[in-house]
């Protein structure tokens, strides 16, 4: 299989034609269910893969690579995560969670909690939602807008036009500072989404995760949809792109994740730095002292 075919289909730099219809959650490359063990070792190479590159990251130390994860619920961010970030050295790696903002948070304009947690170069960030949400949940329930305190006369009617460029010229600065921008839509159907949901009630131990709350989301499940293709066709960028990944069978979404990882890390084209002549002559030193003893 050809990973950077794979890759392209999901890949979308430049927004102003992509359509959520035109994917399907279900789409799995051709590769039907009996390719899955062949899916699995490749999985498996890509996060080996991924920890031999964040090895290079670190040691050089110039780069920095945030990965934004947004979906609805159960389309599987956590278990993503989990999985593609297995064989990653923990130290090198911040995961944030952004919930319903705190009142501190409020007080503050929406990028500042998320620009706390950015990573720092050679370092993966990692955002399990993000600033996003100001243009997704918020856009859907006004009265979260009502909530964040904003002056009256900045709230019009083109407040998502200037969020989406906000935080494109936010992604772009990040690009410019040398932190790479990747950003993943878990694309779920609501067909599946509702078999995980039953999944949940069904399975005594997965209870814990089952939330009214996010059933009550699911009857905005259009206005969401929709949301999310304004979102992306406002936000995809070269430097920022957005990955609709194809979220009905887990074991897919995490290929496609893992491996979009590993280009983007790929494309930086790490180097481990080189030693001077004059470290050498330390290092030489510093070997006789050890034979010495
Ligand atoms: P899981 O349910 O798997 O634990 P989750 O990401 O769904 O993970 P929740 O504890 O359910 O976590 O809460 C996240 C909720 O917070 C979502 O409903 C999301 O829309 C909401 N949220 C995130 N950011 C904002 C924001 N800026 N304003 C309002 N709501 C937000
Ligand atoms: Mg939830």
């Amino acid at each position: 299989m050809k990973i950077d075919k794979l890759l392209k289909r999901y890949r979308i730099e430049h927004g102003k034609h992509f359509r959520l219809k035109d994917h399907d959650p279900a789409d799995t490359h051709g590769l039907g269910s009996e390719l899955k063990p062949q899916a699995k070792k490749l999985l498996a190479d890509g996060v080996k893969e991924l920890s031999l590159l964040q090895d290079v990251l670190a040691a050089q130390d110039r780069w920095g690579l945030l990965l934004i994860f947004q979906a609805m619920d159960a389309a599987g961010k956590d278990g993503t995560i989990k999985h593609v970030m297995s064989g990653v050295n923990p130290q090198g790696v911040d995961v944030s969670s952004f919930k319903a903002p705190s009142a501190e948070e409020l007080h503050h304009g929406y990028l500042w909690r998320c620009m706390k947690c950015v990573p720092g170069r050679g370092r993966i960030g990692i955002f399990n939602r993000s600033y996003y949400e100001e243009v997704l949940v918020v856009r859907i329930h006004p009265e979260i807008l009502e909530s964040q305190k904003l002056p009256k006369p900045l709230v019009t009617k083109h407040i998502w036009q200037e969020r989406f460029e906000d935080i494109g010229n936010f992604e772009h600065y990040l690009a410019r500072n040398g932190i790479a921008v990747v950003k993943f839509f878990l694309h779920l159907s609501k067909k599946e989404q509702r078999r995980r949901f039953m999944g949940r009630l069904d399975t005594p131990d997965k209870n814990w995760k089952f939330s009214t709350f996010d059933v009550k989301e699911r009857q905005f499940w259009d206005e969401y949809q929709e949301a999310y293709e304004d979102m992306i066709r406002h936000t995809a960028s070269e430097h920022a792109p957005w990955y609709v990944v194809p979220a009905d069978n887990k074991w897919f979404t995490r290929l496609v994740v893992a491996e979009a990882v590993v280009d983007a890390l790929k494309a930086m084209n790490l180097k481990y730095p080189k030693v001077s002549g004059e470290q050498k002559a330390a290092l030489a030193e510093a070997r006789q002292q050890l034979e010495n003893e």
